[in-house]
């Protein structure tokens, strides 16, 4: 039995204080590499990019299907870009380009604005066995082809954070949609326990679990965060975080507060509805500020 979730509030920040980095180069701020995008979601990426950067991440590499790199490149100055090969629906269908710096990155991403888990699917056996990150992070696609992978996520332990939203979470464990809402605080921590990972099942209110029986909640962000691109937001914060050096739990706990946060804010500056996912990432920074 795990104990009362603890609620995501200042208290607990506080007490969970981000890294200060001084004297340091970009590399020592934190290094992501993020592969993902496809042809159907072509600006996904470019979100959870501009989210690393702006929680404070110091380096972002970005992996996308060939014909979006340049596009990408221009848009995302700030990032290193890698042309991936790509099949004829626009998915990315080989890794090969971006293995000399999966051992140079402390955070990997996999899987924001893929449109194909097969396609994920393969993106994870290509990497997973070779990835040195100290932090994984499957999202979308990726969590859904986790499914028929678990002996693989499993060897990750203890380096794993999935963020699926219910949906990807029953499509991952194979139980109904209606259980995993239901019974979330079960099917939960089973699953972190099993795979050694911190699960993050996004939704109104956001649940997370640790392998330690560890439940944590936030719901404060607002119904307006219910909008395309939010999740690759999400995304994106928790790596930066991750590759700041934040221990797994406390990035995603972390990244789950200051998108709600994000949403909050944009909520009360301009009303309920109608802002966009590419408005979160820029509130985040004020947000730290303090902590
Ligand atoms: P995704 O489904 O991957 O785009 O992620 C959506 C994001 O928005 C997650 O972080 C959810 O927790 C959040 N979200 C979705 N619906 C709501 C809601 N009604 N109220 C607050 N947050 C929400
Ligand atoms: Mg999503």
């Amino acid at each position: 039995m795990s104990d009362a979730p603890i609620t995501l509030d200042g208290a607990w920040l506080r007490a969970h204080p981000l890294p200060v980095h001084s004297d340091v180069d970009k590399n020592d701020r934190g290094r992501v590499l993020l592969i993902g995008g496809s042809t159907r979601v072509p600006g996904g990426v470019r979100l959870t990019t501009e989210a690393a950067f702006q929680a404070g991440a110091g380096k972002v590499q970005l992996a996308v299907p060939d014909m979006l790199a340049i596009p990408l490149g221009v848009l995302l100055p700030e990032a290193g870009i890698f042309a991936l090969p790509s099949d004829a629906t626009g998915e990315i269908a080989g890794t090969d380009p971006v293995e000399q710096v999966l051992d140079h990155c402390d955070c990997l991403a996999i899987g924001p604005a893929m449109g194909s888990a097969d396609a994920a699917g393969q993106v994870l056996d290509a990497v997973l066995p070779r990835a040195n990150a100290r932090s994984v992070i499957l999202d979308a696609a990726a969590v859904i082809a986790g499914h028929d992978r678990l002996p693989l996520l499993r060897r990750m332990t203890g380096r794993l954070i999935l963020t699926p939203h219910a949906g990807e979470m029953a499509a991952l464990t194979g139980e109904d949609r209606d259980v995993v809402t239901k019974d979330r605080a079960k099917v939960l921590l089973r699953l972190a326990k099993d795979l050694g990972a911190v699960v993050v099942l996004k939704g109104p209110t956001t649940m997370l679990a640790n392998p330690h029986g560890e439940l944590a909640l936030y719901g404060g962000g607002g119904a307006g965060l219910a909008t395309g691109g939010s999740g690759d937001v999400l995304t994106g914060i928790i790596a930066g975080l991750s590759a700041r050096g934040l221990i797994n739990w406390e990035a995603a706990c972390w990244g789950v507060w200051l998108h709600g946060e994000a949403g909050r804010r944009l909520s009360e500056r301009h009303g309920p509805m109608g802002f966009l996912a590419r408005q979160l990432p820029a509130e985040t920074p004020s947000l730290m500020r303090g902590f």
